[in-house]
């Protein structure tokens, strides 16, 4: 099931050595099916909104929860509201440690294995989620995924750690954590790493994406996007080719980001021939807005996400009432 990167690292390495020790590389799988719905963000025209981030993807029938929200009922409560049973929903991915992303899990878990026992007992992050951290000043414990961890490895869950980029099911992979090559500091929480004693900067070196890979380009979910958007583009790319970006879902932690990183960002999206923006939870109202205009998109294609507006590989993004 797991298909490395090293895997295609390798092969492409290989491919200027004698041709005829070679496997060819396999061509990548692609999703026919994709639809990806927003159960967690700040916006609601329907179900309640939070500062928290979570979203289901369907994918040729698999279904994946990609981030739990904030508190612990929004997204079971959402779901419900939308008609959305989550109860066969084995695997979860957490974009990184912050609460607004893990808050629902462990109570998603409890009541989903009422009925289904598998419901939420694979969770699949990078490495750094547990790693302690501090608030300034205290000596406390800032880490709120350890707690979680703990209460989830009790109910017999497991989790996946993901320290490269692996294909968990045909054509849908994660990132694991992305390489940061160019200058976005999107990680401003007060929060620092405890190293040897220390404090470190927190760069949430965890934060990972999950892409989902189909025959119109990769469509990328992102958290909360401390990782860089344009970092997750172009390690996109690097993982899958050199398609087009064909949308993205998900926070890109850019409402507090001046106008001169909004422009560098929306060129290097129209570079990339984004072709529909989803933008929820930390993206930012005026991001979505400006991202719209300087990237030639427009409001069918650049959308600010609600609680049950949805992103469909072949319809193209349903905003529901308010956002359209
Ligand atoms: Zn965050
Ligand atoms: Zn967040």
């Amino acid at each position: 099931m797991l298909r490395s990167f090293m895997y295609m690292v390798a092969g492409l390495s290989f491919s200027a050595g004698p041709a005829a020790a070679l496997p060819a590389r396999p061509p990548l799988h692609k999703v026919a099916s994709l639809k990806i719905t927003v159960l967690s963000t700040m916006l609601a025209d329907r179900g309640m909104g939070e500062w928290g981030f979570s979203v289901l993807v369907e994918a040729d029938g698999h279904r994946i929860l990609f981030d739990t929200g904030l508190h612990p009922e929004t997204v079971l409560d959402n779901a419900h509201d939308l008609g959305i049973d989550l109860s066969n929903v084995t695997d979860v991915v957490l974009s990184h440690h912050h609460g607004d992303h893990t808050g629902g899990l462990v109570e998603l878990r409890q009541e989903l294995s009422k009925k289904s026992p598998s419901a939420m007992s694979r969770i699949h992050v990078a490495p750094g989620i547990f790693l302690s951290r501090r608030q300034p000043g205290r000596d406390d414990e800032a880490n709120p995924t350890i707690a979680v961890k703990a209460a989830m490895e009790a109910t017999g869950a497991v989790f996946v750690v993901h320290g490269k980029a692996e294909e968990i099911f045909p054509g849908v992979w994660l990132t694991g954590p992305v390489p940061r090559p160019n200058p976005e500091r999107y990680y401003g929480a007060p929060e620092s790493i405890v190293t040897d004693g220390r404090l470190v900067t927190d760069s949430i070196p965890e934060d990972m994406a999950l892409l989902i890979n189909t025959d119109k380009g990769f469509v990328i979910v992102a958290g909360c996007g401390h990782a860089g958007t344009i970092n997750t583009v172009e390690y996109a790319r690097r993982i899958l080719g050199a398609e087009p970006a064909y949308a993205i879902v998900g926070g890109l932690h850019l409402f507090a980001a001046p106008d001169s990183a909004l422009a560098w960002t929306a060129t290097r999206l129209r570079a990339a021939h984004l072709g529909y923006l989803l933008g929820a939870h930390c993206t930012g109202i005026e991001a979505v807005f400006r991202i719209r205009e300087l990237a030639a998109l427009d409001r069918k294609r650049a959308v600010v996400a609600a609680i049950g507006s949805s992103f469909d590989a072949s319809k193209g993004i349903d905003p529901l009432a308010l956002a359209q």
